[in-house]
């Protein structure tokens, strides 16, 4: 059937290899060939990326640098250079862009490419597969690993058997082989927790999920585990979608000591304020909602969801997308957080509106400087204009207000993440590690 053909989803998705880590040995020579991580080398450091020499002795992403030092000794610690990392993501980007006006960015260094209908135009999606991975290589010198095949989930997947520096194709009439013998926490949104649970019920494979009726998994796990039932057959209509809507955007940090003072604490919401306000800006989104994240400095249970984390939110009267209305926010709700030492703090928004939205055509309706829109009036407006101006050239870190004291940002500790959760996605349970 010619036409179907021509209609079915091809998806590609990159996937550069170890990517801080690549970019620090293509930048040092003399830590090729050697064990390799970016991040902290303190108590609380984690590790950000490791190179494919650090992976042999059993070191992977979001472990601590603890257990790092423990399996290679000799493992080379990079503090690692953020605004470096964010230049090289600008040219994989634009070379992604010359293979297909579709692109969906995941990360710096990840994104999809949605590949349908370009056949005619660049051949069979292998031969574009590989071009594109020529290309990176010649423009930036670092490896990407390539997964294609005919949903999102499946393309990611492949990327994943394809490294390091490899290109894995899944046919359309291939899904279900490929799925079915892979663990049920490779299906995207299952972590820890839910893979526990489907494996207690007896599910290990993607094969079982897949084999289970609908009516089964609705009554064993109601809406979520029939879409995850979907999901393991491969039946999947997410698009690849160039500009995904943030849900919520946040930032957080873990202390190297617990922390229950309240200056230090305030002093640190206000920095996570600013730099969450500052992404708003940049995206040209408003928040009508602003939590609070916090995770208690005492261990509860082994393992790393051991230290629970709690939070609170606070709806505002109208959307701001000014970070000293979203650190006042935050802060007003810091009370049940300074019952005991915590370990690490968040600040985020949520309940997103664009410039078009109900909300900011409300406020235009105010006078500017009126003091009655919660978007800031317009000399503040004009003061986050200029930080905004000044963090673009030269770094988040550079931009601070005075009141923000000590919190610094830990340049790529691996203790300060960034996070956005958007609309189509499923949740990660747990931080996502970078390859
Ligand atoms: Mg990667």
């Amino acid at each position: 059937m010619e036409s179907s053909r021509e209609y079915a989803r091809c998806v590609l998705h990159a996937d550069m290899d170890a990517f801080y880590a690549s970019v620090e040995q293509r930048d040092r020579p003399e830590l090729r060939g050697r064990p390799v991580v970016v991040g902290g080398s303190g108590t609380r450091g984690v590790v950000a990326a490791a190179s494919y020499e650090a992976r042999t002795f059993g070191i992977f992403s979001a472990m601590s640098s603890v257990e790092a030092k423990k399996r290679c000794p000799d493992v080379i610690f990079v503090p690692g250079d953020m605004a470096r990392y964010a230049r090289e993501s600008r040219r994989i980007f634009d070379v992604f862009r010359e293979f297909s006006p579709l692109v969906e960015g995941l990360s710096l260094d990840e994104a999809f490419l949605d590949l349908t209908g370009s056949e005619r135009l660049l051949g069979p999606p292998r031969e574009i597969g590989e071009e594109l991975r020529r290309q990176v290589r010649l423009e930036t010198s670092l490896p990407v690993s390539v997964g294609i095949g005919p949903i999102k989930m499946v393309a990611k997947i492949a990327s994943g058997a394809a490294k390091p520096d490899g290109l894995v194709e899944v046919p359309a009439d291939g899904v279900r082989a490929f799925l079915d013998p892979l663990p049920i926490r490779k299906i995207w949104g299952v972590g820890p927790v839910a893979g526990e649970k489907l494996e207690g019920l007896g599910y290990y494979t993607i094969g079982d999920l897949a084999r289970a009726t609908p009516g089964e998994l609705r009554r064993e796990l109601g809406d979520w585990g029939e879409g995850i039932g979907r999901l393991a057959q491969g039946v999947d209509l997410r698009e690849v979608e160039p500009h995904r809507e943030a849900v919520s955007i946040s930032e957080e940090n873990t202390f190297p000591r617990d922390v229950q003072d309240r200056a230090v604490l305030e002093a640190t919401i206000l920095t996570h304020a600013e730099s969450v306000a500052r992404r708003l800006r940049r995206q040209g989104l408003l928040a009508k909602t602003v939590v609070l994240k916090w995770r208690i400095g005492r261990r509860v249970k082994e393992g790393p969801r051991g230290y629970p984390a709690r939070t609170r939110q606070i709806t505002l009267i109208e959307p701001t997308d000014d970070g000293d209305i979203v650190a006042r926010s935050a802060r007003s709700l810091l009370t049940d957080a300074l019952a005991e030492p915590v370990r690490l703090l968040g600040v985020g928004v949520s309940g997103l509106v664009d410039e078009k939205g109900n909300s900011r055509q409300l406020a235009l309706f105010a006078e500017e400087g009126s003091g009655k829109a919660a978007v800031a009036p317009p000399r503040r407006r004009r003061l986050n204009r200029a930080l905004d101006q000044l963090a673009d050239r030269f770094g988040d870190d550079v931009v601070k207000r005075a009141s923000q004291g000590d919190a610094r940002h830990a340049t790529l500790s691996g203790q300060w993440k960034k996070g956005s959760r958007d609309t189509h996605g499923p949740e990660p349970e747990s931080d996502s590690a970078e390859e």
